[in-house]
């Protein structure tokens, strides 16, 4: 991991919705240092913005499953016009997209959004532009400048652009050296709008569906410019496969310190974008868990128990019950499971229809598969509590089992219940 890259910061939300801040590492305009934000996770509804109840309630259930940000369309004025009734009803800060109108932005603004994503190239007359900066000026609301792929790729300066710039990214084996080279001279040429008005709360995006492009695109951008990057892999598709390309792109680009927001996008319900950002920036170490992070064998012929269906059972329990950062681990057998799991406070190693509980190497239950669930369950609570009470400190003590613990006998358990993975 490299650390992250110094940048500007900007501030988004406020004391009602709390604040984010992103990047960082800087000084401000003011010459103040900034310290760099943890890298924030974002997601967009996917209803109508009109639709104030049903805007609200998707908001609050993407708030509620840790999205940072949430960001609306306002394509019409009806849904500038809802704004102030949902900015009433939820807590967290919201970013209004503007596409071709920039009176929607001004009026977002007035509504008392947090943000605004603009893509100036949507926007003809440059002074409407800055009519947009110049509110956001007024109000110290900071404004995405996106230059995705889809929206600048067919622009009338593609060929000039091509020629100029697209040999000094060929040079360096980019494939799409062509794209990038367009990508850089449209975000030049809208940053200086935004320069000339003294404006830099400023996130910049340069998002594509191919992640190579989305990598060479970020890393470019990363060199040239002062602004925080918000992260996204466009039109990744459904979670099955969205899912892949984006951890690709984007992990590849954190581990670089690459990258200070980031948007998962998925064609699928945007709550599993909130979910997969939130457990990559978990497991590269960039946020601190909040929850239990589950450890749990793929299984094998050891297996005696129906621990697929066990493993969805604990992972949903925990996400409603646990909220300290404990490791939990569910494993199959005491073959491998006792090192596989080492490290975990709250163990299940199942044997023959039994599973032996351990919380921090002590051995504590000794059960049958039905009582499996609610005991381990029973276990992590009570672990919690004496966590939150100060008794116990989480990764203190490893799990130490020397197998074979006397549960039953090993073997393939293949047919004692209806499992068809693995089975063709
Ligand atoms: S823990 Fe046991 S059942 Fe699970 S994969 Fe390892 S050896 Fe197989």
């Amino acid at each position: 991991m490299r650390p992250r890259r110094a940048t500007r910061q900007i501030k988004v939300g406020n004391d009602r919705t709390g604040t984010v801040f992103i990047g960082g590492g800087l000084p401000d305009d003011a010459g103040n240092g900034t310290t760099p934000a943890p890298v924030s996770v974002q997601t967009m509804t996917a209803g109508y913005t009109h639709d104030v109840d049903a805007a609200v309630a998707e908001i609050n259930r993407l708030h509620k499953a840790g999205a940072d940000i949430v960001r609306v369309a306002v394509p019409e004025r009806k849904d500038t016009e809802a704004l102030k009734e949902i900015l009433n009803q939820t807590r967290v800060p919201i970013v209004a997209d503007v596409h071709f109108h920039f009176q929607r932005a001004l009026e977002a603004v007035e509504a008392g959004v947090h943000k605004i994503r603009l893509n100036p190239g949507n926007i003809q007359d440059r002074d409407q532009v800055n009519a947009v900066i110049d509110a956001c000026k007024a109000r110290r609301i900071p404004i995405r400048v996106g230059v995705n792929e889809g929206s600048i790729i067919e622009r009338r300066d593609k060929q000039k652009r091509m020629k100029e710039l697209g040999a000094v990214f060929s040079e360096g084996g980019h494939k799409n050296a062509h794209l990038l080279a367009i990508m850089i001279a449209k975000l030049e040429e809208y940053l200086d709008i935004f320069d000339a008005r003294g404006f830099h709360d400023i996130a910049i995006s340069a998002k594509s569906m191919d992640a190579a492009v989305v990598v060479d695109a970020y890393t470019e951008i990363a060199a040239r410019f002062p602004y925080p990057l918000h992260l996204g892999v466009t039109h990744a598709g459904p979670r099955e496969t969205g899912c892949i390309r984006s951890v690709v792109a984007l992990g590849s680009l954190l581990t670089q310190g690459i990258g200070q927001t980031l948007r998962i996008s998925y064609a699928s319900d945007h709550i599993h974008e909130v979910e997969d950002g939130l457990e990559l920036l978990y497991t590269l170490g960039l946020r601190t868990r909040a929850g239990a992070e589950l450890i749990a064998c793929p299984t094998c012929g050891r297996i005696q128990v129906d621990l697929f269906t066990l493993v969805q059972d604990v992972r949903k329990a925990l996400a409603q019950k646990i909220t300290v950062p404990m490791k939990v681990a569910v494993m199959g057998c005491v073959v491998n499971g006792p090192g596989e799991a080492e490290g975990a406070d709250v163990a299940v190693f199942a044997g023959d229809r039994r599973g032996i509980i351990y919380v921090q190497g002590e051995r504590v239950a000794n059960v049958t598969e039905s009582e499996v669930l609610p005991r381990l369950l029973a276990e992590c609570e009570a672990f919690q509590s004496r966590v939150l009470r100060g008794e116990a400190r989480l990764g203190e003590k490893k799990v130490e089992i020397i197998p074979p613990d006397p549960i039953g006998p090993l073997g393939s358990g293949w047919s004692k219940f209806p499992l068809t993975v693995g089975k063709t």
